[in-house]
């Protein structure tokens, strides 16, 4: 049952056809696992809680910095040299205290992780590197957790959801580098990019929620510049991990 007060804190989107009452239970039921607090997980973060999903756990292990401000919105100038994950807690509570928050400064490994995918319905990968994508994709598919994977550079993103098993998984698309490439040089990043795939990374878990059409064995291409959003069909490999 949903309270006087949620009725009308979701009013507006209880009244689309696409969510109703029903829905928004639905949503209030999600446990939603985020890697990340930077520029594509400020937004996701913050239009999840907005939504109304019961708990969102994040990871982070880094401070802010004065550049990370051109793109992760949900830091300013007093919160630099702060841990993010501190600054997210309190600023997430406010936006929606009936959603639990957690979170935890952390580096993300494949031990590390483990200890928070208990009972999540999704994980959502907003990390900046390869190697935790990769991990994210791996430990979805093999615990049952539903994710959603974005990576983006300059004005470029691709996003791809996977139902482990039932759909193609990251892996199946993009090889595994053998070592992170480390370059001492940051990627270009146009703020806008994180934003955008940001906030789609939040809309495919409300949509994958609802049963509503998703990304499931579709890329979706982002180029910002020419405006284009290519949604490419991908085939699941039955010699990938999500095959066995
Ligand atoms: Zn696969």
């Amino acid at each position: 049952m949903l309270t006087e007060k949620q009725k009308e804190r979701y009013s507006r989107q209880i009244i689309s056809e696409f969510i109703g009452e029903e829905g928004q239970k639905k949503l209030s039921n999600v446990k939603a696992l985020q890697i990340g607090a930077g520029g594509l997980g400020s937004p996701c973060a913050l239009y999840l809680v907005a939504a109304g999903i019961e708990e969102l756990t994040i990871i982070d292990d880094d401070i802010v910095s004065l550049s990370n401000l051109q793109r992760q919105i949900l830091y300013n100038e007093d919160d630099i040299g702060i841990n993010k994950v501190e600054i997210v807690e309190k600023r997430l509570s406010k936006l929606n205290s009936n959603v639990k928050i957690f979170t935890h400064k952390e580096y993300v490994d494949n031990e590390s992780i483990k200890k928070f995918i208990k009972d999540k319905d999704f994980i959502v990968d907003c990390s900046d590197n390869m190697k935790t994508k990769f991990l994210v994709n791996r430990v979805a598919v093999e615990n049952n957790i539903k994710a959603v994977i974005a990576g983006i550079k300059d004005l470029y993103g691709q996003l791809i959801t996977i139902n482990p098993h039932k759909s193609a998984c990251y892996q199946c698309v993009f090889n595994e580098p053998e070592s992170e490439i480390k370059t001492q040089k940051p990627l270009p990043v146009i703020g806008v990019t994180p934003g955008i795939l940001g906030v789609l990374e939040a809309l495919e878990v409300i949509k994958t929620t609802l049963g509503l059409p998703n990304l499931e064995n579709h890329l979706l291409m982002v180029n910002l510049l020419n405006m284009s959003f290519n949604k490419i069909k991908i085939l699941k490999d039955e010699n990938c991990i999500c095959s066995k």
